[in-house]
């Protein structure tokens, strides 16, 4: 196990002063003693000092994971929390998380114990966050586009326009004619909502913050204690990994297999309202799906159900039978009944360590990322607060 710094040769720390490493690709190890120590005393080498080379006001904040859920909030943090450097501490990067497998369509998904109006509050945040890079230059960079479609239902649905319609763009019941493309569905809905290509996202997301100063570390946690008292805040943005870190037992994972295939033609999604068998057209490829197998940590592809997506596929969309450059792609969503997004002080032999946990997003977690990350950022706002403000002095 080891630490490695991911970036730039130049980087900047919020105090302006810069500092240099050499990039990740150059294989240089910082920090090896990170592999056994824990604690400030494990920072005593080059990146120690990196860490420790700040205002004595600046509150440091170290993310761990490096999934959506993870790079969302530390761009958040470090642009919303004044006075703070971050870091992002995981053990996987882009290409090798959950979220890369993502199929990226923003149709959220419902959480059982959140009030319907924060999640729609968080979806909004996160259509409205990513509306506005589908309109910029960035849009191509960052993997973020619009794109219209339906939601097909063998039978018809108990909220036939959900709490969430007046979110995405134009939604309206489809037509009967529209409808007639599908023989085996009896109602349907039609909008224009947005596209998220996880892995461009992701790669464009750690540019930002590499850009604003933050750091990304390569490194595996064992423990979130190991990063008290480096680090003044922790954020836990783990996914899965939260059922070791934060010794949480609803944690778990649910499988899913989506294929990725080349069919520029195709340019309208159709998801079935089950949520099971979808078409998703992106930038590069468009995603086929899927499955959702509760409990399974298997990562190796299954023929058998490659089969069978691509086949369910076909049976919405014919010209399917075309598609080529066929890549299996397997991710374990991080499946709780809920999200967990709150505040915990860890005390142990007589020191504090506040952390905000932001995890267990399951199958929606690109829809709500970023109103996630901001409600998570409240959360630190609120620590670093309490931080800054001095105890009470005794009255004896
Ligand atoms: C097939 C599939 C299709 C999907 N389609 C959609 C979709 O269309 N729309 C949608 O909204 N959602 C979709 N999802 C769900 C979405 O992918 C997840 O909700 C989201 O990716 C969760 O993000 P995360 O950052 O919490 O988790 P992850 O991406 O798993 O990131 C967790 C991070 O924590 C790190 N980590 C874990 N443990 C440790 C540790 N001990 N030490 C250091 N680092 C650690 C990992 O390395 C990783 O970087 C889909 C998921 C799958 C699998």
């Amino acid at each position: 196990m080891e630490s490695k710094i991911r970036g730039n040769a130049l980087n900047k720390f919020p105090n302006g002063k810069q500092f240099c490493f050499a990039s990740e690709s150059q294989g240089t190890r910082l920090a090896s003693h990170w592999k056994t120590r824990v604690g400030a005393r494990a920072f005593s080498g080059d990146e120690g000092s990196l860490l420790r080379d700040r205002p004595m006001d600046t509150v440091r904040v170290a993310v761990v994971g490096a999934g959506v859920i993870g790079l969302a909030t530390a761009m958040c943090i470090s642009q919303q929390v004044p006075r703070c450097s971050v870091t992002v501490i995981s053990d996987k990067f882009t290409p090798d998380t959950t979220s890369d497998v993502a199929a990226g369509i923003l149709i959220p998904h419902a959480y059982q114990d959140i009030p319907v109006q924060t999640q729609k509050q968080w979806f909004r945040e996160t259509f409205d966050h990513l509306s506005a890079i589908a309109r910029s230059p960035e849009a191509v960079d960052a993997g973020v586009h619009l794109v219209s479609g339906w939601q097909i239902f063998q039978s018809v649905p108990t909220r036939e326009v959900p709490v969430w319609a007046d979110v995405v763009l134009g939604f309206r019941k489809m037509t009967e004619a529209e409808l007639k493309r599908f023989p085996q569905h009896v109602f349907g809905q039609a909008f224009t909502t947005l596209k998220c290509e996880t892995s461009a996202y992701l790669s464009w997301l750690e540019n930002r913050i590499k850009a604003s100063g933050s750091l990304l570390l390569t490194r595996r946690i064992e423990d979130l204690w190991e990063l008290q008292p480096a680090f003044d805040v922790v954020v836990n943005c783990s996914g899965l990994g939260s059922r070791q870190l934060a010794g949480d037992p609803a944690i778990s994972p649910v499988r899913g297999q989506v294929l990725q295939v080349r069919a520029p033609w195709v340019k309208h999604f159709i998801r079935d309202g089950s949520g099971l068998t979808y078409i998703y057209p992106g930038v590069s490829h468009v995603t086929l799906g899927g499955t959702r197998q509760e409990g399974d940590w298997s990562l190796s592809p299954d023929a058998e159900i490659s089969r069978g997506i691509l086949s369910r596929c076909c049976a919405l969309e014919p010209s399917l039978h075309r598609a080529c450059d066929i890549k299996e792609k397997v991710g374990l969503r991080p499946g709780r009944p809920s999200v967990r997004l709150q505040k915990e002080l860890l005390v142990r032999g007589g020191q504090r360590l506040p952390v905000v946990h932001n995890y267990g997003h399951g199958s929606g977690g690109v829809s709500v990322h970023w109103g996630s990350a901001l409600e998570a950022t409240r959360l630190v706002s609120e620590c670093v607060q309490d931080l800054r403000t001095p105890a009470p002095a005794s009255k004896l």
